[in-house]
């Protein structure tokens, strides 16, 4: 069983706090539990595969997966040669990532 919480527009004024949060729970068989299993243990191996190579391969079919064009796309819809330009030009690297919010931004 997989149970998790999930958050529906929680800044929300107009919502009664009941409204805000969902607890729904969700049945898996174990077939489909082992086959979840083995996807992301061989998603595993093509990342460490990737990392060894030093190439990370575009995956066109999540260009726009989430109703809007990735981040990216403007990098990767550009000549090789020009990539390293629009990186720089588009992105800021930050320092260290948290989840728990104590980001290291040293830029
Ligand atoms: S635009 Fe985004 S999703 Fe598409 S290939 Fe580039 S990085 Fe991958």
């Amino acid at each position: 069983m997989i149970n998790f919480f999930k958050t529906l527009n929680p800044f929300s004024k107009s919502k009664k706090e009941e409204e805000k949060l969902l607890r729904p729970t969700f049945c898996y068989s174990e077939y489909q539990i082992n086959d979840w299993k083995k996807s992301v243990i061989e998603s595993a191996h093509d990342i460490l595969r990737y990392s060894a190579n030093n190439y990370w391969p575009m995956k066109f079919h999540a260009c726009g997966i989430f109703g809007k064009k990735c981040t990216f796309y403007d990098v990767c819809n550009t000549t090789p040669d020009n990539r390293a330009y629009k990186i720089e030009s588009f992105f800021k690297e930050k320092g260290n990532f948290s989840l728990m919010g104590n980001e290291d931004e040293t830029s």
